[in-house]
């Protein structure tokens, strides 16, 4: 059972960059979190959280000591653009069709399991999204995430 709710999309990115912090401890990464506040997303206030702490916690990852993951939130239309921004080492062109499949790693072996952009790219789908990654290697990952606004109240 899947409740499905407006949600606030700056306290929820606020809410996932702490936690992406905190499995993080040793990481020495600041996230900082651009949002308009009253923007409302509809969907799983859980599951949302989800994709962000999961794209934010691979943006650690990939940073080096004293980086810094940005989000950006806009609207775009009948839809929330969210972008994910980390100045790290990148993803080879050759692997970017692999990362969305279910248990691909690069990570060693418990550092990652492989699954958190296949749920990623699973819970974006469930709610009407899209994901698109732009990545250069050596300077920095891109993931924008694309999700339903919920329409204005009047
Ligand atoms: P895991 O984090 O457990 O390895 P994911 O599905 O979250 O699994 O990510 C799969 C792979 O995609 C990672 O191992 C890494 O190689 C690559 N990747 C994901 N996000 C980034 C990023 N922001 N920068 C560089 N590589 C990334
Ligand atoms: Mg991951």
């Amino acid at each position: 059972n899947v409740p499905v709710t407006r949600v606030p999309l700056a306290p929820l990115l606020t809410e996932a960059a702490q936690l992406s912090r905190l499995g993080r401890k040793d990481a020495d990464v600041r996230c900082v979190s651009h949002c308009p506040e009253g923007l409302e997303v509809v969907g799983n206030t859980q599951r949302l959280e989800q994709v962000f702490v999961n794209l934010i916690t691979n943006a650690i990852d990939a940073s080096p000591r004293g980086g810094q993951v940005e989000l950006f939130a806009e609207e775009a239309g009948e839809q929330v653009r969210v972008r994910v921004v980390d100045q790290g080492h990148g993803i080879p062109p050759e692997l970017a069709q692999r990362i969305f499949e279910p248990f691909f790693t690069t990570k060693q072996p418990g550092e990652g399991t492989g699954l958190g952009l296949a749920l990623v790219s699973s819970i974006v789908r469930e709610h009407g999204g899209s994901l698109e990654v732009d990545s250069q290697p050596g300077a920095g990952t891109t993931f924008t995430v694309t999700l339903p606004k919920a329409l204005d109240r009047r």
